[in-house]
């Protein structure tokens, strides 16, 4: 499976998450062995102890929401937060990354679903938070684009329908507060069940999980 992935994921000039969560560091490692080193864990809880167990060339990326009191535990090594959902959150990734000598690259996640469980921005809420610009103070937190997740749904038309509401919220953003910053170009979407839609949708990272650890 991971080399018909990275295939589909390549040719779309995209890259692979392959999200860890629940699986035991042994099976990180079978994935790590042939060659993968970018993962994603959506608990610190759960990141910390396999980033202190596992090779330190990993790319660990957290996905899954993000409490302000847990980034120091993860800001000296983390790559990447997909799920920064509040200006406070930022700020706090921005002072703890500084703390640590280090730049976290972070996403803004959009809710763009239909079920309200999801967490994220709703693209409203997003825009002026953007226009309002004390972000920018952030420098060691630098946005890199957005993350969202559709609905889980069988309707294929529905869940194109909303990654293309994020990529249009990415193209937005990109044209009013990033038009030079090519820092500015990442667009997370698409899981095991959807994937393929969200490579068509112009996703440039993906997050797949179950279909890689069965
Ligand atoms: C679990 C998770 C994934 C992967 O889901 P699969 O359906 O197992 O591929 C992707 N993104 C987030 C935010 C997750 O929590």
């Amino acid at each position: 499976m991971l080399e018909e992935l990275l295939q589909a994921t390549e040719s779309h000039g995209a890259r692979l998450v392959a999200v860890s969560k629940t699986q035991s560091p042994e099976r990180v490692m079978e994935l790590y062995n042939r060659g993968h080193r970018i993962f994603g864990e959506n608990r610190v809880q759960e990141l910390q102890p396999k980033y202190e167990a596992l090779p330190k060339d990993i790319e660990w990326h957290l996905i899954g929401h993000l409490q302000t009191n847990k980034v120091k535990y993860i800001a000296p090594f983390v790559q990447m937060i997909h799920s920064v959902d509040s200006l406070k959150l930022l700020q706090e990734i921005h002072k703890q990354a500084d703390k640590a000598g280090r730049t976290i690259p972070c996403l803004f996640q959009f809710h763009v679903a239909q079920e309200d469980s999801k967490f994220g921005f709703s693209p409203e809420e997003g825009l002026s938070m953007l226009e309002e610009g004390s972000w920018r103070d952030c420098t060691h937190a630098p946005i890199h684009g957005v993350m969202g997740m559709a609905s889980f749904t069988d309707d294929e038309e529905q869940v194109r329908g909303e990654f293309q509401q994020l990529k249009s919220l990415f193209d937005t953003i990109k044209t009013r507060h990033f038009p030079n910053d090519t820092r500015f170009s990442e667009l997370s979407m698409g899981m095991s069940g959807d994937y393929p839609i969200a490579l068509e949708e112009g996703s440039t990272l993906i997050r797949v999980g179950s279909l890689l650890f069965p």
